[in-house]
Order: structure tokens, then sequence, then C-alpha cells
């Protein structure tokens, strides 16, 4: 039996994993890093990169047609082939030997297998061809496996082969007409997607009552509303009762409406699960399956003796890249410093950097659909179920003379929430175009506590969209 041991071993070399490892090493130990598919995970080859990549395209040529003087610039079609060759460049046409030299470069030991935990720090790995090596951890294991996605338990739907976002994000051909099952982020998004693909007929199919109801409710109104001006169907409340791929290789989709809906594909985007199943977490008593809940510095709970830790999707904090590699360097700098036996470390205070303190307070996101939405800290109904005694207000971006010179016609809104006990803000909700951009401003004031009376001297430069700031203080009474 095969017992190679390092200070660390990193399950999963997903964006988290690696930095992970790299934190890790950087701190002065030893790390291995074990990958069963592609070294850079999901954000690299199968989900961020590729959709961006492809959405990119279509948002630049509407934007070019939104102001005068160029639009009459534009005599073609947007270039499909062009967008799939983007895509790919993007993705290293699948091929990891960039990030595996990054690893080599890092002096991360990386193996490549199924990682499984087999006891009190000690990880098996399983190769290719069915091969086993035993790894023993000094120090820590850190679990960062990611998510995968739900395949809801509807009739027929499992044997209509849907596509999921890996699917949704590889793919080389349009369908000409897509069912979407979802409304959050994966389904908006991939709706604008391949509707600027060529998609002809694009169904939204959500269970909900809105589009992105995770969000201000305003967003999914505004969102509704851009998406069935772009002749992408928005149907709301439905459920889906039976899915039955036809002998002519068309998907009909019985719903609970009663109606029945033609696609040529499906695709399903109803939210993701823990990659957790196969982990051997039953040998260090926790549930196969389960999303890994973890302290403040990334620590496993109900794990004795402080050795497991866990980062990115799979502990189910923020299903998003940038906090994943956040918690990384959180979660490789408190196994290292732990090590060193730094005293910081030990019960770590927030704000610290052994300490993942944005997580339960500043998560920004921006969702890439047309029009964009970028949002940072609690909505309005969020901050008031958390007691804070919160004030809302809004404004029609469309109103700013930067937005008006940004592209004509130009329609978006902004939301503040504003925390009046404490006089600074706890949220901030923008949608329109190029809105990405603005939000990190957001979080600088909220992560910094900065009061609005202070914000209120952080002039925006005129004539742009970050006049918003202005607006939206004016509209506090400042
Ligand atoms: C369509 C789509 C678009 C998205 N767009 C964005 C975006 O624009 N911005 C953003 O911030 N987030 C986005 N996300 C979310 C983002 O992709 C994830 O939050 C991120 O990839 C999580 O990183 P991770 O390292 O935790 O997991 P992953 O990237 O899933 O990495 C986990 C790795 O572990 C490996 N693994 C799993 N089990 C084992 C095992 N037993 N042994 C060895 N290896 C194993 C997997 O092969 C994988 O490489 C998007 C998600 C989707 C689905």
């Amino acid at each position: 039996m095969d017992k190679l041991s390092y200070d660390v071993i990193v399950i999963g070399a997903g964006s988290t994993g690696e930095n992970v490892a790299d934190r890790a090493v950087k701190g002065g130990l030893t790390a291995a890093i074990i990958e069963s598919d592609l070294v850079g995970g999901e954000c690299s080859y199968r989900a961020c990169m590729p959709s961006k990549a492809l959405l990119r395209p279509g948002v630049a040529l509407e934007e070019a047609r939104s102001v005068a003087g160029a639009r009459e610039a534009i005599t073609g079609k947007l270039n499909v082939a062009a967008a799939f060759k983007r895509r790919d460049f993007f993705v290293s046409n699948w091929n990891d030997s960039g990030q595996v030299k990054w690893l080599r470069q890092g002096k991360i030991q990386l193996m490549r297998g199924e990682g499984r935990l087999v006891g009190e720090r000690r990880v098996s790995v399983t190769d290719s061809e069915g091969r086993i090596t035993y790894l023993r951890a000094r120090q820590a294991v850190a679990i960062c496996t990611g998510s995968e996605p739900v395949i809801p338990d509807i009739s027929g739907l499992t044997a209509a082969r849907p596509w999921t976002s890996r699917e949704a994000t590889s793919a080389n051909m349009a369908p000409r007409r897509l069912a979407i099952l979802g409304g959050g982020v994966v389904a908006c998004e991939m709706a604008t997607l391949w509707k600027q693909l060529g998609t002809e007929e694009v169904t939204l199919l959500q269970r909900g009552d809105r589009l992105l109801p995770k969000c201000e409710p305003l967003v999914g109104e505004f969102l509704q509303a851009a998406f069935e001006r772009g002749r992408i169907s928005v149907l709301l409340n439905t459920s889906v009762r039976q899915v039955n791929r036809q002998a002519d290789g068309a998907v009909r989709i019985a719903l609970s409406s009663g109606e029945t809906r033609l696609a040529d594909q499906i695709l399903v985007a109803t939210g993701r699960q823990p990659r957790t199943a196969e982990l051997g977490l039953e040998t260090v008593s926790l549930k196969a399956g389960s999303w890994l809940e973890v302290d403040d510095s990334m620590r496993v709970k109900k794990v004795a003796g402080g050795w497991l830790y866990a980062a990115g999707d799979v502990n189910h904090r923020a299903l998003l890249t940038h906090m994943g590699k956040y918690q990384a360097r959180v979660c490789g700098d408190v196994i290292a410093a732990r090590a060193r036996g730094d005293a910081d470390a030990t019960t770590p205070e927030p704000w610290s950097r052994y300490f993942s303190t944005a997580d339960g307070c500043a998560v920004p996101q921006v969702i890439f659909t047309n029009p964009e939405v970028a949002a940072v800290g609690w909505t309005e109904a969020e901050a008031k179920a958390r007691g804070i005694n919160a004030r809302v207000v809004d404004y029609d971006l469309g109103r700013l003379a930067g937005a008006a010179l940004y592209a004509d016609g130009y329609d978006g809104k902004g939301r503040a929430v504003i925390d009046q006990d404490r006089g600074v803000l706890v949220g901030m909700t923008l949608v329109g175009p190029a809105v990405g951009e603005l939000i990190h401003a957001a979080t600088i004031a909220i992560v910094g506590s900065i009061p609005i009376s202070k914000l209120w001297h952080a002039v925006p430069a005129y004539p742009t969209i970050s006049e918003i700031w202005l607006r939206l203080l004016e509209a506090a009474d400042l």
C-alpha cells in the first residue's frame, strides 16, 4: 500500500482548490491536489468562461446598434461560427495543460484520479486504470469538489437527454427551439445566449412567480419585459409534468397548465447539488451527498480534530467563482498559519485574513443577461429579515446623462438599501446595459462601512453611469 504524505491534500482542482493549494504552499507547506477531470474545474471549461465568451459578441453588437452613428456601420449579422471559435479559445479547447503548468510552477503536486476520504487525514486516489494510491495529510485535507446540476424528478426527463449547463456552454449548434426549465441565473443567461446565437424560439419555464427570485423583485420584472421585447418567452408559475423525446427528435413538454410545448432541446437549470456523494464522507461520520457546513475559517463543522476544510461551491455559502477563490485564500492561509502555531489563526476575528467575512454581508454578483444585472449585499427583504432598519431608494438609470450618452434610449434601474441606524449602505442592485462594471464601488462601500454622509464626497465623474451614486444619495435626502 502506497502512503505518501503532504502537509495539505486538496480534493478537486477547480478555481477554489487551486487557490487553496497555492496559498498553503506560499505559507511554507507542501501540497498535493487531486483532480478527476480538467484542472481548472467548471468555471474554466464549462461555466463562467465559455458562457461569458459566447455572450459577449451579441452584447457588443447590440451595444453598437444602440448608438446612432455606430449603428449605421453594422451591415452584417452576428457571426455564430466566430463566436464558437472565441469560446473555444477561452476554454483552451478544453485542454488543461496551461493550468497544469501553473500548478507545477507553484510547486503543487498534481494527482489525476478520483479522490476519496478513507478516514481521518487519509485520502485514496483511484486513477483511470483503477490503481489506488493512498495519501496522508500531516495538517489538513481540503474538499473543493464543487457542485453539479440537479436533474428534477420529472417523468421522462432523464430519458429525453436534456442539456445541463455543461452541454449548453459547449454546444456548437443552436437548437431551433429551446425550452429552459428554471428562472435563475443559469436559465436567464442561457436564454440570452442562445437567442443571440440564433435559436428562434426560447421559452423559459419558471415554477416561481418571477425571474431571478433571489434578486430584488424589480430585477425580475425588468428582465422579463426585456426578454419579451427580445422575443424570449417567459412562462411563470409553470411546472413541467412530463417530458417525452419523440421519434422525430423533438421534445414534447407537458405543463401543469395542461398545455403542451414542443422543443428541439430542453435545458435543465433548476439548481445545484454538492459533489460529495462518492467522497467517502461516511468514513469521517458525515453524510454522503451533503453540503459541507463550515465555520468562518472554512473548517468543516462536526468533524473532530479540526483537520477537514471545505471551500467553494461545496460549502454552499456563495456559489460563485470569485467567492470560492476568496474562501480559498482564507482556507490556505489559515491552514498554514495554524501549522505555524500563529495565535491569530486559532479563533480568527471577523475581517482578519483568516475569516471569510464577506460571505456574510458582501457577496457581489453580475448576471450577464442583456441587460445586465449586478448586485451586492442585502436586498430590502433580506435586510428587513435580519432586523435592519432598512430604507430603500430607487432611481431610473435612463435619467442619467452618462447613461443616455452610453446608449440611445438607455433603460435601467438602481436600488440602494441603507441601514438607517448605522447610516451605511447594506445593499445595491443595478439592472441595465453595462452595469456589471459599476458594482465594485458598492462592494467597497459595504465592506468599508463607509457612512453615506461621507459617500456624498465621493463625487462621480460627469457624464458617466456612475452618477447613479449621486442620484441615489440625493434620493436618500443628502
Ligand atoms: C453556466 C454557469 C455559469 C457560471 N458563471 C459564473 C460567472 O460568470 N461568475 C461566477 O463567479 N460564477 C459563475 N458560475 C459558478 C461557478 O462556475 C462556480 O461557483 C465555480 O466553478 C465553483 O468552483 P469550485 O472550485 O468550488 O468547483 P468546481 O469548479 O466545480 O471544481 C471542482 C473540481 O473538483 C473535481 N472533483 C470533483 N470530485 C472529485 C473527486 N472525488 N476527486 C477528484 N476531483 C474531483 C471536479 O472535476 C472539478 O474540477 C457559473 C456556473 C454555471 C453553471
